[in-house]
């Protein structure tokens, strides 16, 4: 059997919080939060800025090699994490919807994901770690010791996406962010590598109907009994 390592994996589609959630487990039990989906964003706007040819993997695997990404972390419970690409802050500029879209159409291909994948598990190493993204339980840490799921119905994470939207002074439309919604979750969920997916150990929680800090609880629950 592998070793557990010292790791909580939040997945889970577009919109269910679970970048809340996971700040908020990262600030209770003092592990490091790892936003994995704001390194797909980086990579998506650094291959959008240099025009390359996504059909073209080789040429992203050339560009990857001159790019440094680092991370900013973020600066409290309700603050996105930051990301530099080549010491550039692109912190805002990776939040649009647009962005979403770029980033998930970046996400299928292999040279991005061989990619950000070795880079999350350095990250992961030394274990403290709360890593969210949509293969974090499957692909990324599959021996982490704590894994959850989180699910919600379409509808209620468009309104929570286009809640953010609007908090952050942006242009929002609920019925355009559902639809790009469902786009993305087909996406994720039917690429062939490393799709969006519950881990067969992972707890599943529906969070339509209850609130952040009850997911949190749940998941602090779990954590506190394994730890
Ligand atoms: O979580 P977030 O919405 O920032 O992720 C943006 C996109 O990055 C997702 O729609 C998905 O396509 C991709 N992603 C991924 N694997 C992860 C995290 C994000 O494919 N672990």
């Amino acid at each position: 059997m592998l070793e557990k390592q010292n790791i909580i994996t939040i997945d889970g589609p577009a919109g269910v919080g679970k970048s809340t959630v996971s700040r908020m487990v990262a600030a209770a039990t003092g592990f490091t939060y790892l936003d994995t989906g704001a390194m797909y964003r980086g990579v998506g706007l650094f291959l959008q800025d240099n025009a390359v040819d996504l059909q073209d993997q080789q040429a992203i695997g050339k560009l990857l090699q001159t790019l440094d990404l680092q991370l900013l972390p973020a600066s409290g419970v309700s603050a996105d994490v930051g990301v530099l690409i080549n010491n550039r802050d692109v912190s805002l500029e990776i939040r649009t919807p647009a962005m979403s879209m770029v980033a998930s159409d970046v996400s299928a291909l292999a040279v991005v994901r061989d990619y950000l994948t070795s880079m999350q598990r350095s990250y992961g190493e030394r274990g403290g770690v709360v890593a969210e993204g949509r293969d974090t339980g499957t692909v990324v840490f599959p021996a982490a010791a704590f894994k959850f799921f989180l699910d919600a119905e379409p509808e209620e994470r468009a309104r929570r996406r286009y809640s953010q939207l609007k908090a952050k002074g942006m242009d929002a439309d609920v019925e355009e962010i559902l639809a790009m919604t469902l786009l993305r979750d087909k996406n994720d969920r039917e690429r062939d590598i490393a799709p969006l997916a519950q881990a067969e150990d992972a707890s599943l929680i529906d969070t339509t109907d209850i609130n952040i800090e009850k997911v949190v609880s749940l998941i602090l629950q779990k954590v506190n009994k394994g730890l």
